[in-house]
Order: C-alpha cells, then structure tokens, then sequence
C-alpha cells in the first residue's frame, strides 16, 4: 500500500498520532491517502485522525460548489465516525493549520493526497518544508488516480497515444481491489480530542453551509446541481453501469443522456476513478455487448484523466499559452491579426448571448446547471477561440467560465480541455484555417451532422422557462 506514497520530505516517521489531511479526496472508502494514513497508524499502534482545511474562495468556485463539497463532507464525517477516525475542520492557510494540528496533537507522520495543481502542490511543498524544521515526516498518496501520476510516466507526455503504452503495461498491477477501512483500534486521547476538536467539525460544516446558503440567495441565481456526496455518487455509478454504459459509444450525442455525469463526484473525490473503474470491468464482464463502450469509457477515466494529471504536474504552464506546443504557438501567432467575424463582452458570453444557438444554449446549460455535455465542451472552448481577440484572452475566458461556473471546474481535466481546443495541446495540426490557422475547428454545421441541434436546443429552452 506504501508504494502509492511517497514523502515529500526527508524526515523518519517517528512516534506519535498519524494526521491525514484531507484534500483532494475527500471520502472514506476507497482513499489510497486515508488507507496509507491507516495502515502507518495501525502498524505503530497509534490514533488516527483527519483534518480538512476550508478556504474561503478557491480559483472562483460558486458557493453552491462549496455547498456540494460541504454536504458530502458531512457525510464523509459521519462514515469516519463508524470507523472511529475523528474527523476535523480547520479554516485558513492549509499549510499552518495542518503543522498546527500535527503540534497539537504530537503527531509521527502526516499523510495527504497528491493533486498536481499550482496551489495545492504549494501548499504541500509548504507544509513539507516547515514539517522538516520540526522534524515531523510528510508523505502524500496519490488516492485520485489509479497509477501514482509520478510513476505512470517520468515526463511530460505528448498525446494519448504516448501515455497509453505505458498505461496499459502497468495497469494489471494497480487496478486492483481495494481494501477496506477498518474500524481504527486506537482512539486519540480524550483530552488532546477534545483541543484539537474545538465546536466540532459539523457545526463548523453546518454554520459554513448556511452562510453560503445566504451568500447565494444575495446572488440572485442559484444553479441547479446533482444530489451531493460518495452515496449519491455510488448510486451515479450504479445507474451508470446498469442503464447506459451500453450506450456510451453515443456518448457525443448531447441528447442523450448516456455519459456517466461521474465528473462532479471525481472532481471532489467523492468517489474513486479506482472504484469506477472496477465497476464498469465487472458489469462489462461476460456481456461481449458492453465489451467496447466499456473499453470507451475507460479510455476516458483512465487514460484521458490520467493525461490531464500528466500535463498539469509536468508542465507548470497548464493554464497559459506557454504551456500550448510549439507549433500551435506558431500558427496562432500567424493568425493574431485575422479579422474576427464576432466579438463579445464577457457579459454577453457569461449570459449565452451570441449570435449562435447551438452555444448560447450551451453556456446557459453550465450557467443554470454547472454542467455542460462533453461533446459540445470542446465546441464552446473553440467558439472562444474564434471570437476573443487573441488565443491568450480566448483561453483566459474560457477557464474563468468553467471554473467559476463548472461544478467540476478547478480540475486537471478542465485546464487540458481548455488548452486541447485552443491551443492544439495533446493533439495535431489540421487543415489551415483564418484564425485557427491548424487548430483543429468545429463547427455549427459539423455539429449538425452529428446531433440534432434543433433538439438540444429547444430542450434548453424548456429547461430554462420551465
Ligand atoms: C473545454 C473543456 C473543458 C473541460 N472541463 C472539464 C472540467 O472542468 N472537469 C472535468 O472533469 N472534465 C472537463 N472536461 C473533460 C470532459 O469533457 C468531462 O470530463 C466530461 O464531459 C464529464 O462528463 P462525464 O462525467 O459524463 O464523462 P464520461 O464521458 O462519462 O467520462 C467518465 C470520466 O472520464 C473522464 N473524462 C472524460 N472525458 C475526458 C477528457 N476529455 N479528458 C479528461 N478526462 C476525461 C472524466 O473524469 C469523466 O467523468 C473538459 C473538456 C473540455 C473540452
């Protein structure tokens, strides 16, 4: 189990209450980081405890965002409970309240989850540096992908096609079952839970919910999100496998509801791509029709999802034009001072207020809904491209409309979807084209052939006037 972990600085484990901070993957079972947490704790007879850190804004989330996040953090609270692992909230700068937490309680190791984001992985670096003057051990556990990001590959990797080799030859010995949570035999003494608890980690998550509660009634608009939390995303996952996994080959047919919607629960870890994947193997088993859109999806979970881990820890540029290859750079740098046929305020885009249909109704749906289907994500993104002044402000947009908006936004999987319509990331050149230059396009038309738009757009306006 130790070998999905690795310690981010030089210290020994020495003796003391293990501590997990909670982060990236915040549910109770299937969680390489709290198992690893576990296991330490376990094998040196010591207590166990978590801590989750609430900040007050990340990278523009909505506060009905930070309300789907809080309510399956009580449930999450509430599974620890029965395993006897105390569950604590700390608000502020992460890194010193966990180092805070850890001196409270004397703690021998702290373990935390891996994400390859800019500001998660300053925190931890934070954290690891100030643990080391106090000579307390920091590992973290990649609990989000199946194959440790470090370890899948060495380097940035070009397109799916690189990292898939590589993928698949090291799959067997990840993809495997995960172990159960066991009820933690040692509990923490009373009196130092008692310190560290202080109101208590629900009251805390309860008094948070109904402020955000206000704060989004004061917005005037409140989106209509999936029902919260790892049950409900078991259940996703469930009705997944048994309606429409025989379906998702269809999948780019917006219409039609046969993607899995798991992108929320992944986002916050409310459910493990580990699981998932699991899952769609074993529904997939002795059934040759679900044998390829099984393989599909897969594709998507694994090897796109991990891609996007792959990008983002490699390429400190994931989020800006440096980080677009050096032919696409070149031909967008062609194409700068081509005439655009549209431009918007962000208003007009934020409002679906172009002259287009098909993304007007599109942008509504993430505005309304905090989702917007797969297919019509990467012609919304290449729609930005064509009508924003320059690639940088195409892609400036197009992030702060999906992370603010997406109730999975802020994700690896966003920053690369952004950066694959616009800026040719993991793809290849095309046929040249005015503004594009050999971006890939799509367009209305093409569009057409694929789906009824006619249909997904009147289903938008039925949505929306009720
Ligand atoms: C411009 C743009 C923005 C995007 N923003 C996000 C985002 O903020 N968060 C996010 O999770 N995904 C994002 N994606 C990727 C993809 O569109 C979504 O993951 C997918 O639509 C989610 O729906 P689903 O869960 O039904 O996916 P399914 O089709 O059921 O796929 C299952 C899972 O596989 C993963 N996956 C699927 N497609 C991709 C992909 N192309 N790249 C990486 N992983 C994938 C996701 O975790 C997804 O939940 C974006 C894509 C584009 C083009």
């Amino acid at each position: 189990m130790f070998d999905r972990s690795r310690p981010l600085n030089h210290r020994p484990v020495r003796p003391g209450p293990v501590l997990y901070w909670m982060n990236r993957d915040q549910r109770a079972s299937d969680n390489w980081a709290l198992l690893t947490a576990q296991q330490a704790a376990v094998q040196s007879g010591q207590p166990l405890l978590v801590v989750f850190c609430l900040q007050e804004a990340f990278l523009g989330a909505r506060p009905e965002h930070f309300s789907f996040m809080l309510e399956g953090l009580l449930e999450t609270a509430r599974e620890l409970q029965d395993f006897n692992i105390p569950f604590i909230v700390r608000q502020g700068n992460p890194d010193r309240a966990v180092l805070a937490v850890a001196g409270q309680i004397q703690a021998g190791l702290v373990v935390t989850d891996f994400s390859p984001l800019r500001l998660p992985r300053q925190w931890r670096q934070d954290l690891a540096v100030a643990a080391d003057q106090a000579g307390l051990a920091v590992w973290e556990a990649d609990a989000h992908n199946i194959i440790p990001c470090w370890l899948a590959s060495d380097k940035l990797e070009f397109a799916a096609r690189t990292i898939r080799p590589k993928i698949q030859r090291q799959l067997p010995a990840w993809l495997t079952d995960l172990p159960a949570l066991v009820r933690h035999p040692v509990d923490l003494a009373g009196e130092l839970l008692q310190d560290v608890s202080g109101p208590g980690a629900r009251a805390v998550i309860q008094q948070a919910l109904a402020d955000l509660a206000l704060q989004s009634a004061s917005d005037g608009r409140r989106q209509t999100l999936p029902p919260p939390g790892p049950a409900a995303a078991r259940q996703r996952l469930s009705q997944f496998t048994t309606e429409s996994l025989k379906e998702f080959d269809r999948r780019n047919d917006p219409n039609l509801p046969v993607s899995s919607r798991l992108s929320p629960y992944l986002h916050f870890g409310q459910i493990s791509a580990q699981r998932v994947a699991l899952a769609v193997q074993a529904a997939a088993q002795g059934e040759p029709d679900l044998a390829t859109p099984a393989a599909s999806f897969l594709e998507e979970l694994i090897v796109r999802r991990e891609l996007s881990d792959n990008f983002c820890f490699y390429n400190p540029d994931y989020d800006n034009w440096n980080g677009f290859p050096a032919w696409a750079r070149q031909t967008l740098e062609r194409h700068r001072a081509d005439p655009r046929a549209y431009r918007y305020s962000d208003e007009q885009l934020e409002n679906g207020q172009t002259h287009d249909p098909l993304w007007n109704t599109a942008q509504l749906e993430l505005r309304d809904t905090g989702q917007m289907p797969g297919y019509l994500r990467m012609y919304w993104a290449k729609k930005l491209l064509e009508w924003c002044a320059t690639p940088e402000q195409a892609q400036q947009i197009a992030i702060a409309l999906n992370d603010g908006l997406a109730i999975d936004g802020r994700d690896p999987n966003g920053y690369v979807g952004v950066a694959w319509s616009i800026g040719g990331v993991h793809d290849r050149p095309w046929g040249e084209r005015p503004v594009f230059g050999t971006i890939r396009t799509m367009t209305y038309d093409g569009c057409r052939r694929k789906f009824s738009v006619d249909d997904y757009i009147r289903k938008g306006r039925y949505r929306r006037d009720g």
